[in-house]
């Protein structure tokens, strides 16, 4: 028995190894990713169609690495999530898209609206208010120009505390969006309890539209449903005049997708907002 416990306990101690070496490699990547600064981000603008103004943009993160080149955020930022290091990297998009609108304000874009992905570590962390308070303090961006996009699993992650925290962004003035509305699986009553301001609906309901009978049936249902509970919405992939007409018939707030603009880096991003006219849109 003494000898079967030894080496459970070996092994156990070599599984732990392992875990704490791979941890520990992938943390040293990304570490290295943040101080070689290979991380960057890109901003795509949103469109408000009634009347067609760019509101504001959602900053997105890049990583080009010299040896595997340019890897999807799809594919780092659930590993930056699995070893923590999604909290600095996230503190990190946050200040950078700070600095970049404050850059912008200074070229009087002074109603520009950023909006900056959240994962659940950072949500659940302790202290995520104070530091979103303390960056946008530090960088002078009034709090009503930063809105947070949260998953719906987010959302559902913690559901609790997340209610409570999310009410302290709110006192703050920072709004909330619910990010690829309609692809999770919770029910609609948390929207009535959680102070959020903002629906993003996912691009999996535009791609059909205006032609498919479910995507045509759905998108209105979410835009009067949203609008019934006081919050603004956007469509995400609008990639087609035939869907922004769609969504603009419809009542839908905003609009976000290649028709508009891809992801821009901040200077084109810069240059797209202020040649934009909106004749050429609607
Ligand atoms: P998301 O938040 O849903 O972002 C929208 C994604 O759709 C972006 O992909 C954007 O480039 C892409 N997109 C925008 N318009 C169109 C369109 O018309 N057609 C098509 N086909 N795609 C469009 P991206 O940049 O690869 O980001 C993927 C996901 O990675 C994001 O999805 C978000 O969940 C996550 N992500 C990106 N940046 C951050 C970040 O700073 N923090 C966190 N936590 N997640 C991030
Ligand atoms: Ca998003
Ligand atoms: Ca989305
Ligand atoms: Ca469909």
């Amino acid at each position: 028995a003494k000898a079967a416990g030894r080496c459970t306990f070996m092994r156990y101690n070599d599984d732990m190894d392992l875990a704490v070496r791979q941890r520990a490699t992938i943390s040293g990547a990304l570490r290295k990713v943040l101080d070689r600064g290979e991380l960057r981000l890109v901003f795509q603008p949103r469109l408000s169609l009634s009347p067609p103004r760019i509101t504001g943009v959602e900053a997105l993160l890049r990583w080009s690495s010299p040896e595997h080149g340019d890897i999807p955020p799809a594919e780092f930022i659930p590993i930056a999530e699995e070893s923590g290091l999604i909290l600095e990297i996230g503190e990190w998009v946050l200040r950078e898209a700070c600095l970049v609108l404050q850059r912008w304000r200074q070229h009087g874009m002074d109603t520009l609206n950023v909006s900056v992905n959240v994962s659940v570590l950072q949500l659940l962390r302790g202290d995520f208010v104070g530091v979103v308070a303390r960056v946008l303090d530090d960088v002078g961006i009034p709090p009503h120009l930063l809105e947070l996009e949260l998953t719906e699993s987010v959302l559902m992650a913690n559901a609790e505390q997340t209610a409570e925290r999310l009410q302290a962004f709110r006192t703050l003035g920072v709004s909330l969006a619910i990010d690829d509305f309609g692809t999770g699986y919770s029910s609609l009553a948390y929207l009535k309890r959680l102070p959020i301001t903002t629906i993003k609906i996912d691009k999996a309901f535009v791609d059909g539209l205006p032609h498919d009978a479910e995507d045509a049936a759905i998108t209105p249902t979410i835009v009067a449903m949203a609008h019934s509970l006081g919050l603004r919405v956007v469509a995400e992939g609008v990639e087609t005049e035939g869907q922004m007409r769609f969504l603009a018939e419809r009542g839908c707030d905003e609009i976000q997708g290649f028709w508009v603009s891809p992801p821009l880096d901040a200077l084109q991003c810069l240059a797209f907002m202020r040649n934009w006219r909106p004749g050429e849109l609607l």
